[in-house]
């Protein structure tokens, strides 16, 4: 589910031999599984306004696009049992108040790390989140099975308690990657939002390895992929048929 655009991004970040004055605007998405009894959200996104009035730059009505595309999808947010994050950068976590029963994943790493001194400004809102969200927060360490066919994987990376998420399905073990994959060319380079370069390649290793269908968190491409769903044209029209939509890039 696509909710937003962050504009004007240098390439540089994610490929290190792009030009300095070459921009992109990365989607922001957020994933919904399900086994036909339990949902997971995966990372619930930016909002528009919060991130806005920080001078983090957002195009998209965030908030309001997340709860069409679960509409389309038939999730009521109030019947969404997990909001896993890959981190807590602000681009991946300002919407999870709208998951009233949800308990929210993340490595207890990231939380250390997010409301810690040495964050960047970048984890903008983790600190009220996390008071907000009191006992509904649930911290992992390492590797954790969430009940069978979900899980979620340390991979660390692009931020000390960065995780990936397995979700398997009839076409395989699909890994929603995160920021530690921004983009499918990162399955081969590795940019500077990746500082440990180590585990960033050791993860790289372990998914060729798992033969794991790879999901980037910020590629353009993904909006051809069969199981996208977002902005159709003006942004408050959504694609009503994702099954019919494009090949499977994964
Ligand atoms: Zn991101």
């Amino acid at each position: 589910m696509e909710v937003g655009v962050i504009p004007g991004t240098p390439l540089n970040l994610y490929l290190p031999d792009a030009s300095a004055d070459e921009l992109i605007d990365p989607p922001c998405y957020c994933y919904v599984a399900s086994d036909g009894k339990r949902t997971v959200i995966v990372d619930s996104g930016p909002d528009r306004i919060l991130a806005g009035a920080a001078g983090l730059e957002i195009w998209g009505d965030t908030t309001e696009l997340l709860v069409a595309a679960l509409r389309v999808f038939g999730v009521d947010p109030a019947d969404v049992m997990y909001v896993v994050h890959t981190h807590l950068h602000y681009d991946h976590m300002q919407n999870d108040l709208l998951f009233p029963n949800a308990t929210v994943l993340v490595q207890r790493a990231e939380v250390q790390w997010a409301t810690g001194p040495d964050c960047d400004r970048f984890y903008l809102g983790v600190r009220e989140l996390v008071t907000a969200l009191g006992d509904r927060l649930q911290m992992v360490e390492g590797d954790a099975e969430l009940f069978p066919g979900f899980s979620v994987v340390l991979s660390q990376g692009h931020t000390p308690g960065h995780q990936s998420v397995l979700v398997h399905t009839a076409a395989g073990v699909v890994c929603l990657c995160g920021d530690i994959v921004s983009l499918f060319a990162n399955l081969d380079v590795v940019g500077s939002v990746c500082p440990n370069l180590q585990q960033t390649r050791a993860f790289l290793d372990r998914a060729r390895i798992g033969g794991w269908k790879m999901v980037p968190s910020h590629d353009p491409k993904l909006r051809e992929h069969r199981w996208y769903i977002g902005p159709f044209g003006d942004e408050t029209r959504m694609s009503l048929q994702p099954e019919t939509k494009g090949t499977d890039l994964s």
